[in-house]
């Protein structure tokens, strides 16, 4: 039996990032920039206002002052106007700064006489004025290779006049369910059957984790039919296969990926839930057996799928894992196995508390989660402690 560590590092060790594509910038949203992304132009690009009103001369702007309005500066059109002290231009928001101005005013607090603007107070130089420059500069590093491409990063990139960007791959993934057992869901079951569940939580999770689904098959326990399904599986990055990998007669994954000419790199984790694990390769293909146990499947899938996922979609190793938080024990925990035990519950305002059974077959709690904890061998954590959590929305 492989350790947890062990194997995270023979799976991340098997994959590498595949080719990744230049494409419109919002189709990389939830993949990962391929490119360390530097500004073009400085931003804002050029002094403008903050504020609909007047730019002024700071300096003949006592209150109850009385000033000229010469032009009007809007929004899009450099009008190359030029001002000076007693001077005024009116003037809108994002709109060029005339030559000579050195702060706007606010339209709300003038008084405007015809041609003529009366100041209600004192105005500072700089005032409402948005210099060149002053969020970013150019040259300034926006974005690193390996970043997600988020909705908060859309808008800076389209602000420096980009419309597309190169970014890595989106993996196909295979996902095969196997089991005799299985009725699918809308089907009615045979006595003694249950519904299949694991393919679509399995799908699920891939397009959480960036990735798309390019076949689900439910493969019987059938030696010469699984292998043909498995074959198929295997024109995609990554075959997920459930089911099957235990140690039963009926567990034919194995053989079946041996007779396609995998090798299997690793079986059986320690890890609650999870031990059946299996991971290997068959070309370009990286191959994951996951346990049949849909908590089994979901916990296996977070920790060794997804992570392996995002290194072949061009992630940044910090993106790999889930987003880990602290929270505080709703009550004391204890793990007397000798396996580290994956316990799933709910994260709420800072606090943690397992949610219901906590079996690998238990759905229902599951259902209720929200966070991971991992309890090490021979933990006894006490109510009140404050320990990590992994989040996987
Ligand atoms: P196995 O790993 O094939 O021995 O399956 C372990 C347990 O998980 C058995 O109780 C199976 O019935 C159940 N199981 C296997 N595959 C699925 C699936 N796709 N959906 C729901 N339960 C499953
Ligand atoms: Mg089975």
């Amino acid at each position: 039996m492989t350790s947890e560590p062990d194997a995270m590092v023979a799976v991340l060790a098997s994959v590498t990032p595949l080719p990744g594509a230049t494409v419109p910038l919002l189709e990389s949203l939830g993949r990962f920039s391929a490119q360390d992304v530097f500004a073009q132009s400085p931003l804002p690009a050029f002094d403008n206002s903050a504020m609909d009103g007047y730019a002024v001369q700071g300096k003949s702007c006592r209150a109850g002052a009385r000033l000229r309005v010469m032009g009007e500066q809007p929004a899009g059109a450099d009008r190359g106007l030029t001002m000076g002290a007693g001077e005024a231009i009116r003037i809108f928001t994002g709109a060029p700064l005339p030559a000579g101005a050195d702060a706007v005013v606010m339209q709300e607090d003038v008084t405007r006489e015809e041609t003529t603007i009366v100041l209600q107070g004192g105005v500072e130089p700089g005032e409402f004025i948005r210099r060149r420059g002053s969020d970013l500069a150019a040259g300034q590093k926006i974005l690193a290779r390996g970043e997600p491409m988020a909705a908060q990063t859309f808008g800076l990139l389209a602000a420096q006049g980009m419309a597309e960007i190169a970014v890595g791959a989106v993996p196909r993934v295979a996902i095969v369910a196997t089991g005799d057992e299985l009725a699918r869901p809308g089907e009615t079951p045979r006595p003694g059957q249950i519904f299949e569940s694991n393919s679509i939580m399995l799908h699920a999770l891939t397009r959480g984790a960036g990735a798309k689904v390019t076949m689900v098959e439910h493969a019987p326990d059938e030696l010469e039919r699984l292998t043909e399904i498995l074959r198929r599986g295997l024109e995609s990055d990554a075959l997920l296969v459930s089911g099957g990998v235990s140690v039963g007669d009926r567990d034919l994954v194995k053989p079946a990926l041996r007779a396609l000419g995998a090798e299997i790199d690793l079986w059986r984790v320690a890890l609650k839930p999870g031990k059946p694990f299996l991971f290997g390769r068959v070309g370009g293909c990286a191959v994951f057996g996951l346990p049949g146990n849909p908590v089994s499947a979901f916990v296996t899938f977070l920790k060794f799928v997804r992570p392996a996922l995002r290194k072949m979609m061009g992630a940044a190793e910090q993106h790999f894992g889930l987003r880990s938080v602290t929270a505080r024990l709703a009550t004391e925990l204890t793990n007397d196995g000798d396996r580290p035990h994956y316990l799933r519950g709910e994260l709420r305002e800072g606090v943690f508390r397992i949610s219901g059974r906590q079996e690998s077959h238990a759905l229902f709690g599951l259902s209720r989660a929200n966070a991971l904890l991992r309890l090490a061998p021979g933990d006894k954590l006490a109510e009140g402690a404050t320990v990590a959590v992994e989040l996987w929305d």
